[in-house]
């Protein structure tokens, strides 16, 4: 997703050792998500900045509501969401310089960007399958979904089916053989 201005943190003028930041993710974070599924919510984001001379770590605590759609009856749904994640930047003229942990950062930098980062916490915070609490679903979906379970029931066991036909073909006389 592009990057907010906002979810700028320019560090170049703070001291080594932790800082304290707040965010406050409204809809225009969920816009430019530009996910059909995320519709809208209101996160807090806490940011603690812990910087030195070589690695800035950064650690984001989000809480808040989401709004969704449930992937049961597509009616609206809010999850809760409560998701931690840790970022490490290293400086480095390395411009190849790829980790899973680290992401690099040119000693000239000033600054670095969270809107990837909260959006990445987001998404790992929240579970893959997003549906009501049992019972809560849409009634009249709910109603359609249960005549749909019904007609799809699967067949009776074939057990059955062969026992049938030989009381069918004893019923008839015939001996029974098989072809
Ligand atoms: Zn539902």
């Amino acid at each position: 997703m592009d990057a907010l201005q906002e979810h700028t943190i320019n560090f170049s003028g703070l001291s080594d050792g932790e800082h304290e930041f707040r965010f406050q993710l409204e809809q225009d974070f969920f816009d430019a998500a530009g996910e059909d599924d995320l519709e809208g919510g209101s996160l807090s984001v806490n940011v603690s900045l812990d910087k030195s001379p070589t690695l800035i770590v950064v650690n984001l605590h989000m809480t808040g509501p989401v709004a969704l759609r449930c992937d049961r009856c597509n009616g609206p749904l809010e999850l809760p969401v409560d998701g931690k994640q840790r970022q490490i930047f290293r400086f480095t003229t390395d411009e190849e310089y790829d980790d899973d942990e680290l992401v690099g950062l040119d000693p000239s930098e000033h600054s670095i960007n969270l809107t990837h980062y909260f959006y990445e916490c987001l998404r790992l915070a929240l579970p893959t399958r997003h549906v009501h609490t049992p019972g809560k679903c849409d009634p009249e979906v709910e109603q359609v979904l249960s005549k749909l379970i019904v007609e799809n029931e699967p067949h009776p066991d074939p057990r059955w089916e062969i026992l049938n036909e030989l009381k069918t073909s004893s019923a008839n006389g015939e001996k029974h053989k098989r072809p």
